[in-house]
């Protein structure tokens, strides 16, 4: 069957133009930072984000734990937002791994009031432990996609600066915010100290994220990385369809983006089935069955007899994700395959 897989943006497949720059890639080893290639992507990378520098990462998952161990010193605490990625989907390696512990905190629309980040930032006290980094997730995954604008940003950014913490931004959407926003990337990355973002998912690459910051910071992370067993040596072969996502990718994720907003509004008619569709701005939708009086895994299993796939989100929504895979008849085929199953 040719399934409609709304799963998530992380199953796109390399466009045609990067599979001829993957075979023409100049390639060396990159551990002795000899991948031209690589050295292209991460400077390229570097420059959008208005950073130093900027490190070739397997995954957003070692970006991010990366990222935590050059901010941080084994026994601090880490302020996050409870439903962002690094807590909740990352097999809680800043514990085991980098040795800090999490400081959560209830956000709205996926950010915590700087309030509440301001009085959890801890005071010198002998029991208690130091505060070492406050991170932040833009897009919010959990939250929908939610995109955070800049100001809110620099408020944390002048606290944090107040405070000499550092900022770290889980930014593996960040181009669908900036592209939402209409803004440069650039005008987001500017109020944190570094910033991991997917080459993968929207952007369509096969493989790699990048995290970036100061030269000094990506001096480090550099060896973390090659700690974390990422230190990958041809690794132009990644790094060449990372090249193409930067340059060609991040301004046709507005396609994604109008996809989402007409599945939240075709979905929101049918009877049982609501979306909040002021909380619809990039491409990740939660839609809530609730009233339809399903159960939400046999619900996903009906939809998956029919040919489309999503995963539920909790017990009653299911979260839709649009990405370059999917065009604006499969949406229009997901919402009656929908309107089928429910009626
Ligand atoms: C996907 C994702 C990551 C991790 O990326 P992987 O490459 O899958 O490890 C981190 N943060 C957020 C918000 C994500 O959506």
């Amino acid at each position: 069957m040719e399934y409609i897989d709304m799963r998530s943006d992380t199953v796109t497949l390399p466009v045609p133009e990067m599979m001829s720059a993957i075979l023409d890639a100049k390639l060396g080893d990159d551990v002795y930072g000899d991948d031209v290639t690589v050295n292209d992507l991460e400077s390229k990378a570097a420059a959008k984000m208005g950073k130093e520098a900027a490190l070739l990462v397997p995954t957003g998952t070692m970006g991010n734990l990366i990222a935590v161990m050059a901010h941080t010193t084994p026994g601090q605490e880490v302020i996050l937002e409870e439903n962002c990625h690094i807590y909740l989907y990352e097999v809680g390696g800043i514990a085991r791994v980098a040795a800090v512990q999490a400081k959560t905190l209830r956000g709205v629309n996926g950010l915590p009031t700087i309030n509440d980040i301001e009085s959890s930032i801890r005071q010198e006290n002998i029991h208690f432990p130091e505060t070492g980094l406050i991170c932040i997730e833009n897009t919010h995954n959990m939250a929908g996609g939610i995109a955070i604008p800049p100001s809110k940003i620099k408020e944390i950014y002048d606290l944090s600066r107040a405070k000499g913490l550092p900022l770290h931004l889980d930014g593996a959407r960040v181009f669908n915010a900036a592209n939402y926003l209409n803004i440069d990337v650039a005008d987001i990355t500017c109020y944190v100290d570094s910033v991991m973002f997917c080459l993968s998912k929207g952007l369509s690459a096969p493989v790699g994220s990048i995290l970036a910051g100061t030269k000094e910071f990506i001096g480090r992370a550099r060896k973390y990385r090659k700690m974390l067993g990422g230190g990958m040596r041809q690794a132009g072969i990644i790094a060449a369809a990372g090249i193409v996502a930067l340059d060609k990718m991040t301004d046709r994720l507005e396609e994604d983006h109008s996809n989402a907003m007409l599945l939240a509004i075709e979905m929101n008619k049918l009877q049982g089935v609501s979306v909040e569709l002021d909380k619809i701005h990039t491409n990740i939708v939660n839609i809530d069955f609730y009233e339809t009086g399903y159960d939400i895994n046999q619900l996903v299993s009906k939809m998956k007899e029919k040919g489309l796939l999503v995963n539920p989100r909790n017990e009653r929504a299911i979260r839709f994700v649009t990405h370059i895979g999917v065009k604006r008849k499969d949406i229009l085929k997901a919402v009656e395959i929908t309107g089928d199953i429910i009626a």
